[in-house]
């Protein structure tokens, strides 16, 4: 479960929202200060229950578990790149009985030679 970040700082509104079964409901925002600095107005509802689903921060939770994903794929990324160097890099391609083969650039200048 995240942390919550949200601290409540004042009552903002209730709006009244229409249920599809005809029903009013009060929705309750309140004002809260996050712990990165920013206000933010979120349902109180949302905030207090305990849920995978429920407001922990003003954003700045998901954009930081965005920027932890992008960064562990550049992780494996950069790995992945350092242990298979690509295999023609510096190497001439010739045609050989129809198949493709690549010399370095010595060996290839022996084979135009011959
Ligand atoms: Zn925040």
């Amino acid at each position: 479960m995240p942390e919550q970040r949200l601290t409540f700082v004042k009552y903002s509104k209730t709006e009244i929202y229409v249920r599809p079964d005809g029903h009013n409901e009060g929705v309750i925002y309140n004002l809260y200060k996050c712990n990165c600095g920013n206000l933010y107005e979120a349902r109180q509802r949302c905030v207090e229950s305990k849920a995978q689903s429920s407001t922990w921060s003003c954003g700045c939770l998901k954009l930081e578990n965005v920027k932890r994903i992008n960064d562990q794929r550049k992780n494996v990324h950069g790995k992945y790149n350092k242990s298979k160097p690509s295999p023609t890099k510096g190497r001439k391609a010739i045609m050989v009985n129809g198949k493709r083969k690549y010399l370095k650039l010595e060996d290839y200048l022996i084979y135009l030679r011959t």
